[in-house]
């Protein structure tokens, strides 16, 4: 991959850690812990309880993308970004344009 190339994917990476960062905000304020006191009826907070479970799992997915990206912008500084780390082979640019982060070719990830 050209240096120039390198470059742009970095910026590409460097917005969706930006972007990942507020949506992690955004999860957190909402799993807070739901205060067994509050003003909701019982259902209500049963249900409170079901999407903050939701919203859990949603966080934990996006922690990990949040760091998967930060790992692909580590290797976006060498030349090894771009190389899938299985098979040696140039990752095809429009998977690495669509999932920045990938560190392997559609091959390796299927095996
Ligand atoms: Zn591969």
């Amino acid at each position: 991959m050209k240096p120039e190339q390198r470059e742009e994917f970095k910026q590409l990476i460097l917005e969706q850690i930006e972007e990942v960062e507020e949506e992690i905000r955004e999860l957190e304020e909402m799993t807070k812990p739901i205060a067994p006191d509050n003003a909701l009826g019982r259902l209500t907070r049963m249900e409170a309880l079901g999407s903050k479970s939701v919203n859990e799992a949603v966080l934990e997915d996006k922690r990990m993308r949040l760091q998967a990206l930060e790992g692909a912008l580590s290797r976006c500084e060498s030349e090894t970004y771009g190389i899938c780390t299985k098979c040696g082979q140039e990752i095809p640019l429009g998977r690495l344009a669509a999932l920045p982060h990938s560190s392997r070719c559609i091959k390796c990830v299927n095996k």
